[in-house]
C-alpha cells in the first residue's frame, strides 16, 4: 500500500473476498506472552501444552458402591463382609480381602485387593455389616484408572487452540499455572461526528445519539481483545488527528477502529485525516450493508504500523463491516487459525426480494432449529435499512443474499451466526 493510495477507484466495487485478503495481509499473530492459566481466556495457545500430572491422578471408583474383589462376586447372589466406608477426599486403610467389601462414594480411590466396584442400585444392605450383591462384576468395572482422562508426557492441548472455559478446566485438571498465549490486542475505539450526544442530555436540534461506539466497544472486547474506549471525536481535522496519533504512540493501541467519516461527504474527516497521515485504502466493498470501508496502517513512532479500521458510521453498517472485516483481523492478529465465523446451509421461510447491483446483501436474520425437518431456518428480523438498528439488534444471525432477484420461500441460503465467543476484557 502506498501513501496517500486510493485502493480502487470510486464507484467500482471490490468483491468482499478480496477486501478480506487485503486486510488479513496485514493483520498476522502478534507476540507470544505467557499468562496465568486463569487469564487466558479467549486467547489462542502458541505452543503445546504437555500435560505434568496424570487425570484422574489416582484409580478411583466411577459409582458409589462397594468395592469388591470380580472373583467374590462372579456367581450372584453373594453375601460379602461390610469391612469399612469411604469417601471422596479419603484414603484407604483397609485391603479388600476375599469374602469382603468396602462401602466407597464416587471418586474415593480404589483400596488394595479390589479389582472392581458394584453400583449401590445392584447391592441391598444386610444388617450393619452384611451387603448382598445382586449382579455379577468383571475386573476393572466402574474403576477409573489414572491417567485414564490425560497422561502424563501427553500433549493434551495443541498450539492454535483456542482457551474456551473448557479448555480452561482442563488447564485447572492438569495445574497448567501458565500458558503461552498470543497477546491481546489493545484496541482503540472511536467515533466522529458533530452530531453525536453520549451523555444523556436533551436533543439539541440536529443531533443524535451515539450507539455505534457502545455496540463496538462490547463486540471488540468479546474477541477477546482489550478495549481502549476513545469516545466521540468531532468532525475537526487537527483534533481526529491529534486523538490518532496519540492513540498508537501515547495510549500504545495495537489496532484502531473508527465509526463514520469514511463516506463521500464534505465532513469526512477521517477520510481527510487518515488520508495524509496514514497509509490507507477507501473501499467500495461489493456489498450491503457497508459499501464504504476504509482500510490501511497508520505507523507509530516506534515504527510499527499499526491496522486502522475505518467504519462507515450508519449503525447496521458499522456492525456489519466490523462483523466481516474488522473481526476476522482482529482474530487473525490473536493467533487465530481460523478468523472467519463457520457458514452453514440453512432454509429462507420467505421471499427476498432484491434488484441486482452487483452486491452481495447480507440480511439480518433470526436463525432457529425446524423441528418438521431437521434444518435450520431463518427469517428477517425486520427493516434492513443501514439506519435500523433495532432490527439487526434482535437478529442471532446473517444471510447472504447472492446478486441477482433475490431468494424465494424454501429456497437454501448460506448464513453465519453472530455472537461472543469469548469474555469482556474492557479497560
Ligand atoms: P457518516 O458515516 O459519518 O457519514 O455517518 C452516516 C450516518 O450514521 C449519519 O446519519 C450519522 O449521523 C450516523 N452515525 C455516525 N456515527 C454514528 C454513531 N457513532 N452512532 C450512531 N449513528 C451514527
Ligand atoms: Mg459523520
Amino acid at each position: 500500500m502506498g501513501r496517500h493510495q486510493v485502493g480502487v477507484p470510486f464507484g467500482s466495487m471490490t468483491p468482499l473476498d478480496d477486501v478480506r485478503k487485503v486486510v488479513l495481509s496485514h493483520c498476522g499473530p502478534g507476540p507470544i506472552v505467557l499468562l496465568p492459566a486463569t487469564e487466558a481466556h479467549g486467547l489462542v495457545l502458541a505452543a503445546d501444552v504437555v500435560a505434568t500430572e496424570p487425570v484422574p491422578p489416582f484409580d478411583n471408583t466411577a459409582v458409589d458402591g462397594y468395592a469388591v474383589r470380580a472373583q467374590d462376586v462372579a456367581r450372584t447372589p453373594v453375601t460379602l463382609d461390610v469391612i469399612g466406608e469411604l469417601a471422596a477426599g479419603g484414603v484407604a486403610t483397609d485391603a479388600v480381602r476375599e469374602g469382603t467389601a468396602i462401602r466407597i462414594m464416587t471418586g474415593a480411590p480404589i483400596p488394595e485387593g479390589c479389582d472392581a466396584v458394584v453400583m449401590v442400585e445392584d447391592t441391598e444392605r444386610v444388617g450393619n455389616s452384611h451387603v448382598a450383591i445382586h449382579k455379577s462384576a468383571a475386573s476393572g468395572d466402574a474403576i477409573r484408572r489414572a491417567g485414564s482422562d490425560v497422561q502424563v508426557g501427553v500433549t493434551v492441548l495443541t498450539q492454535g487452540v483456542v482457551v474456551t472455559p473448557m479448555v480452561e478446566g482442563v488447564l485447572a485438571s492438569i495445574n497448567a499455572g501458565t500458558v503461552s498465549v498470543y497477546r491481546r490486542p489493545r484496541v482503540g475505539i472511536l467515533s466522529t461526528g458533530d452530531e453525536l450526544v453520549d451523555d444523556g442530555s436533551p436533543l439539541q436540534p440536529g443531533q443524535i445519539r451515539e450507539s455505534n461506539r457502545t455496540m463496538l466497544r462490547r463486540i471488540i472486547a468479546e474477541t477477546g481483545a482489550d478495549v481502549l474506549d476513545i469516545g466521540i471525536v468531532r468532525d475537526d481535522e487537527s483534533v481526529l488527528e491529534q486523538v490518532l496519533r496519540d492513540a498508537v504512540n501515547v495510549q500504545h493501541c495495537d489496532a484502531l477502529v473508527t465509526s463514520g467519516g469514511v463516506s463521500m461527504g464534505d465532513y469526512d474527516v477521517v477520510k481527510a485525516v487518515l488520508g495524509r497521515i496514514a497509509s490507507m485504502q477507501w473501499f467500495q466493498v461489493a456489498m450491503k450493508p457497508a459499501k464504504p470501508f476504509a482500510f490501511g496502517t497508520l505507523t507509530n513512532d516506534a515504527g510499527v504500523a499499526i491496522p486502522v479500521f475505518g467504519l462507515p458510521g450508519n449503525p447496521v453498517s458499522s456492525l456489519m463491516s466490523f462483523e466481516l472485516l474488522a473481526r476476522p483481523a482482529l482474530k487473525s492478529m490473536m493467533g487465530s487459525r481460523h478468523p472467519y465465523r463457520a457458514r452453514v446451509h440453512a432454509i429462507v421461510d420467505e421471499d427476498v426480494t432484491r434488484k441486482p447491483d452487483g452486491k452481495t446483501h447480507f440480511d439480518r436474520v433470526h436463525a432457529y432449529w425446524g423441528a418438521t425437518d431437521g434444518r435450520v431456518h431463518v427469517r428477517r428480523t425486520g427493516p434492513q435499512g443501514s439506519h435500523q438498528l433495532a432490527a439487526t439488534a434482535v437478529a442471532n444471525a446473517i444471510m447472504a443474499v447472492p446478486d441477482g432477484v433475490g431468494v424465494g420461500a424454501g429456497d437454501e441460503v448460506t448464513v453465519s451466526f453472530l455472537g461472543p465467543e469469548s469474555g469482556p476484557h474492557v479497560s
